[in-house]
């Protein structure tokens, strides 16, 4: 996910890629740890810019991966699509102010910015860093996913599984021993 910079002319450099996941560092971590199964390579679409010294990458990433549901625990597959503004800049403002590069690195940071060196920008950690975050936090194969029985580890979605009621009866038994105790 390279950029030379000799190739953004005026009107930008237009580029749509098609990128295997393991190309990124942090996507192939994931895929062997078996948290996101990559079940299509990654397809990029940027346009960079040059502006005032600065390159303005716009650009979509989607995917699509294989994850576990954190309430059933059924895999499912689910598409992945980012949009993403990202500016590098060679120089920051105040970069020869004599600043150490802890607090440069800061301030580009701080400013949103991605600093560069050479005449190569490379797209890698921004358009992986945008797969990771449009990963849902808590996986679910649906939004009204079921889960497991907490008491036999039953799949709630394929059915009932009786334990339910003996949970509720177990309840308001408690409660009646309760009561009759504290009349007493
Ligand atoms: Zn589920
Ligand atoms: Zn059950």
């Amino acid at each position: 996910m390279i950029i030379d910079l000799d190739d953004i002319k005026e009107r930008g450099l237009s580029l749509e890629l098609i990128e295997a996941f393991d190309h990124f560092p942090a996507l192939n971590e994931l895929h062997a740890d078996g948290e996101a199964v990559f079940i299509q390579p990654l397809d990029i679409r940027v346009m960079a810019r040059k502006f005032e010294g600065m390159v303005i990458v716009e650009g979509s990433v989607a995917t699509a991966v294989r994850l576990q549901c954190c309430r059933c625990l059924q895999e499912f597959e689910q598409s992945l699509d980012a949009t993403f503004s990202v500016t590098y800049a060679r120089h920051l403002p105040d970069a020869e102010a004599g600043a150490d590069d802890g607090e440069v690195e800061l301030q580009a940071e701080d400013l949103g910015m991605l600093a560069f060196e050479g005449d190569q920008i490379d797209l890698t950690e921004s358009v992986q860093e945008q797969v990771v975050m449009a990963m849902p936090f808590k996986p679910l194969c649906r939004e009204d996913c079921l889960g497991l029985c907490s008491q036999c580890g039953a799949d709630l979605n394929a059915g009932k599984c009786g334990c339910r009621d003996q949970e509720m009866g177990g309840k308001f038994a408690a409660l009646k021993d309760f009561k009759v105790k504290k009349t007493d």
